[in-house]
C-alpha cells in the first residue's frame, strides 16, 4: 500500500480563482494529478507530457492500462501538438461544439506518451466548457483527465460522492459544486465513414447530424475500437434493476406488492405518476426533462447504493436524442434488465 497523498481540497469562489488556479497549476507542472470539474463530470487531471503524473492517474483510479484518456485542451491550437491531421468533419464539429462535451478521435502524432492513448495510434480529444479548467491548461497545456471515480463506479457530479474514493490518491480537489451536464462526453471517430459514435454522451446523434449528415453507433462488442466501453461503467455498489417498459399500471402495482419487505428498495423513475408510499422503499423522480434526469443519475445512483439494498430503475418516457445516452448508462450499471413487466 501506497503512503497516502495529503490532499488539498479547495472549494472554488469568485475570490480564491485566482489562488486556485496558480495552486493547481503549479501541482500539475510539478507532475501531481488534480481532481478538476468540467461541465460534464468532475475529471483526474495530469499534464500529458509528464509520464509519472499519467501513470498515478491509472493507479488512483485503478484503470486498466489499455484504457486510453481524453486529452483536454483549452484552444483548438492545441492540436498541433496531438495530431498532424485533422479533416473536414472534425473541423465542422469543432467549430459547432468546442467548447463543450464531444470527444473527437485523430491520428496521434508521433511522439504522443503511448500511456495517454492506451497504446493505440489514436488520440481522443475535447475543450471542456469550464472557464476554470480552460484557465488552468492555458497554464499548464494539455491535460489528460478521465472521469474522476474509481474504474468502474459511477462518474463524480459532485464532490462530497467521490471524497472517499479519491482523498488521499490526488493532490489537490477543486470543488466547484454539482456540474452542469452529469453524463459524459460524447466520443466521436470521424476518421472512418459515415463517423462512429464511440460512446454515447450529453452531445446527442441528432445534434450531431444536423452538422456532418448521418453518423452511427458502434455495435456491442466494438470494444477495442473505444477500450473503455468493453470494461462494466458506471455501476452502483448494489444490485441493480432496469425495467425498460411497464405495460399497464396494475403490473407496476403487482412489482410493488412483491418487493421483498426484508430489504429496502430504491425506486428511481422519470416523471411517472406514482401514487402513494411504501415502507421501506425510496423513491426518486429524476422527472421527464432529459437534461436534468441526466445532471442528477450519477449523483442519485450514489446517494441510493449508501442507504438501499437493491435499486430498480423504471422506464424512460422517450427514445431520442439525450435519453439514448441515458439509457446506455442505465444499462450498464444494472445488473439485470427487463424488456417488460
Ligand atoms: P473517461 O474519460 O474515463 O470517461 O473515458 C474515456 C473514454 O474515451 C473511454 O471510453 C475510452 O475508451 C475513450 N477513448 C479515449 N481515447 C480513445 C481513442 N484513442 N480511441 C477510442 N476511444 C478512446
Ligand atoms: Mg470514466
Amino acid at each position: 500500500m501506497k503512503n497516502k497523498l495529503p490532499t488539498k481540497i479547495i472549494t472554488l469562489t469568485e475570490e480564491n480563482f485566482k489562488e486556485a488556479l496558480k495552486i493547481a497549476s503549479e501541482i500539475i507542472s510539478n507532475g501531481g494529478i488534480a481532481v478538476i470539474p468540467t461541465e460534464t463530470v468532475y475529471g483526474i487531471a495530469a499534464s500529458i507530457y509528464n509520464s509519472d503524473a499519467i501513470q498515478k492517474i491509472f493507479e488512483a483510479k485503478n484503470r486498466p492500462m489499455d484504457n486510453p484518456l481524453i486529452v483536454h485542451i483549452s484552444d483548438p491550437k492545441q492540436l498541433n501538438d496531438l495530431t498532424d491531421e485533422i479533416n473536414e468533419t472534425s473541423r465542422k464539429l469543432i467549430q459547432q461544439f468546442w467548447p463543450g462535451p464531444l470527444t473527437l478521435i485523430f491520428k496521434a502524432k508521433e511522439g504522443v506518451d503511448k500511456k495517454v492513448t492506451g497504446g493505440l495510434n489514436t488520440i481522443a480529444v475535447r475543450m471542456p466548457d469550464n472557464a476554470f479548467t480552460l484557465k488552468l491548461i492555458e497554464m499548464t497545456g494539455p491535460l489528460a483527465a478521465p472521469s474522476a471515480n474509481i474504474s468502474g463506479k459511477p462518474s463524480g457530479t459532485e464532490i462530497s460522492d467521490i471524497f472517499e474514493e479519491l482523498n488521499g490518491k490526488v493532490d489537490v480537489i477543486v470543488d466547484e459544486g454539482i456540474v452542469r451536464c452529469g453524463l459524459e462526453s460524447t466520443v466521436i471517430n470521424t476518421l472512418i465513414n459515415p463517423p462512429v459514435i464511440l460512446r454515447k454522451g450529453t452531445i446527442s446523434k441528432e445534434m450531431i447530424e444536423k452538422v456532418v449528415g448521418v453518423v452511427t453507433f458502434s455495435s456491442p462488442g466494438e470494444g477495442t475500437i473505444s477500450p473503455g466501453t468493453k470494461y462494466k461503467h458506471y455501476a452502483p455498489g448494489v444490485k441493480t434493476t432496469y425495467i425498460k417498459k411497464i405495460s399497464s399500471p396494475d403490473h407496476f402495482n403487482l412489482l410493488m406488492g412483491t418487493i421483498s419487505k426484508d430489504k429496502k428498495i430504491g425506486i428511481i423513475h422519470f416523471g411517472l405518476d406514482i401514487e402513494g408510499s411504501y415502507k421501506n422503499i425510496k423513491i426518486e423522480n429524476l422527472s421527464g426533462n432529459p437534461e436534468y434526469a441526466s445532471k442528477f443519475f450519477y449523483r442519485t445512483l450514489r446517494k441510493m447504493e449508501k442507504s438501499v439494498d437493491e435499486i430498480i430503475i423504471l422506464p424512460l418516457p422517450e427514445h431520442h436524442g439525450l435519453w439514448i445516452s441515458l439509457e446506455d448508462r442505465i444499462e450498464r450499471g444494472s445488473d439485470k434488465i427487463i424488456d417488460v413487466i
